[in-house]
């Protein structure tokens, strides 16, 4: 049987329902405890990428560890604010920024901003000027570094939408120059997710050293580095090519940086990063009920309870769930497992009980991140409860949609 610590995930089921998606917070804090550990030796900063799973909760119990908190949109930034999350502990992330949103920003309600282009800096420039506070502010630049799981390569940013080109950056210190109330502190370059090569962390934070120098040289002495997220998880049992090892990815970083700002006479900047996946994406198991078995010659469906609904990320981009049956078995045999709703949402081959039936349990790992945050109301199925295990009794973190939650919203015009 499946175990949440002395849960067990059948319990869970029954009291709560399926689909579910539980959180083991027990995993959720070793993930932080890890990432503080190899940061604290070289006084890294820590920011949770709320975007991952953003639940209030959820980036409480971060912030209480010691987190700070990324929010890209004024959804997220509420619900910080609903944490009671302050202010400083807020940076706000997002390209293409609303009006909203930067009006939030220069009414303090984060700390910081990072701004994603020129355009932004120009309205983050008309917004200011309407306020009375000064705006601490970092530029998201391109530094053309881009990762993608094991190789990374250096481009001239033209594959992303991402940040300041090199070249608007003779713009954006115009504007800085002719308004004292928006306060450059900082760089930001961010290389993608799922990452598990070392040096391209490392690269990406030498190019922002050279960005640094860039900065300096033109009047604007740069504080922080923020090098983002990105820190791969491992997602398959034994995975031998899944491995990112945080502690020397860090520390590899860090002096990278040391050394590139040393040869060039510059102070040490701060250092800061911003994990998601890897604070949430293993502490999330997602349980379903089976609904229907299909046996063919050459292949076997198992249908499931849930759907590209409450996990897309199958269907989006191919991602690997690990698919146990809650019930172990040594006598398994391949199956798809796919979800209920009306499209070809394939959550991919698992290997699976041949005595498995209609009414059993499954569980699919590493759904923490970029699941519950991505879920639609597609075939209008309402999204799952989340439940906190490992600390205490089970407790809900989000009650389930109910079908008037879905309605809501809809006039009958
Ligand atoms: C999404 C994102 C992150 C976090 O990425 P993970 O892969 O979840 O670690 C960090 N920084 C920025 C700017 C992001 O957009």
């Amino acid at each position: 049987m499946l175990m949440f610590g002395a849960t067990r995930a059948d319990d869970l089921a029954r009291e709560f329902g399926t689909p579910l998606l539980v959180l083991d917070l027990r995993a959720v804090d070793a993930a932080a405890a890890a990432i503080q550990r190899a940061c604290s030796p070289y006084n890294v900063r820590i920011s949770y990428a709320a975007k991952a799973l953003m639940v209030t909760a959820l980036v409480r119990r971060l912030s209480v560890a010691g987190l700070s908190v990324d929010v890209c949109s004024l959804g997220e930034l509420v619900t910080a604010e609903r944490a009671g999350i302050t202010p400083k502990q807020i940076t706000m992330h997002g390209c293409g920024k609303s009006a909203a949103e930067l009006r939030a920003a220069c009414d303090g309600r984060v700390g910081r901003i990072v701004v994603d282009g020129l355009d932004e800096l120009r309205a983050l420039d008309e917004h200011s000027r309407r306020g009375a506070r000064d705006i601490t502010m970092l530029l998201r630049l391109n530094t053309g570094i881009e990762a993608h799981t094991h190789e990374f390569i250096r481009t001239a940013g033209d594959n992303s939408k991402f940040g300041f080109a090199p070249r608007e950056e003779s713009r954006a210190y115009e504007i800085l120059r002719e308004n004292p109330r928006l306060r450059l502190v900082g760089l930001h370059g961010h290389i993608g997710s799922q990452v598990y090569e070392s040096q391209a962390f490392s690269a990406n934070a030498a190019a922002l050293v050279d960005s640094l120098a860039r900065f300096t040289n033109a009047g604007f002495p740069i504080e922080t580095l923020i090098v983002g997220g990105g820190f791969g998880i491992t997602t398959r049992p034994n995975a031998s090519d899944e491995i990112l090892d945080l502690d020397a990815t860090i520390a590899d970083l860090a002096q990278t940086v040391r050394r590139a700002t040393a040869e060039r006479s510059l102070a040490m900047p701060n250092l800061e990063v911003e994990p998601g996946r890897a604070l949430v994406g293993n502490a999330g198991t997602s349980l379903y009920r089976v609904v229907a078995i299909k046996c063919y010659d050459q292949r076997t469906f198992v249908i499931a309870d849930g759907s590209m609904a409450d996990n897309p990320r199958p269907a989006l981009y191919g991602a690997y769930h690990h698919v146990t049956s809650v019930i172990p078995s040594s006598d398994l045999h391949e199956v798809t497992l796919c979800g209920r709703s009306c499209e070809n949402d394939e959550f991919g081959v698992a290997m699976l009980p041949r005595s498995l039936r209609s009414g059993d349990l499954l569980a699919v790992a590493s759904a923490g991140a970029y699941t519950y945050s991505m879920a639609s109301n597609y075939n209008r199925f309402a999204r799952p409860p989340i439940v906190a295990v490992g600390d205490g009794p089970p407790r809900l973190y989000v009650r389930r949609e109910s079908i008037e939650d879905l309605l809501c919203n809809d006039v009958d015009a």
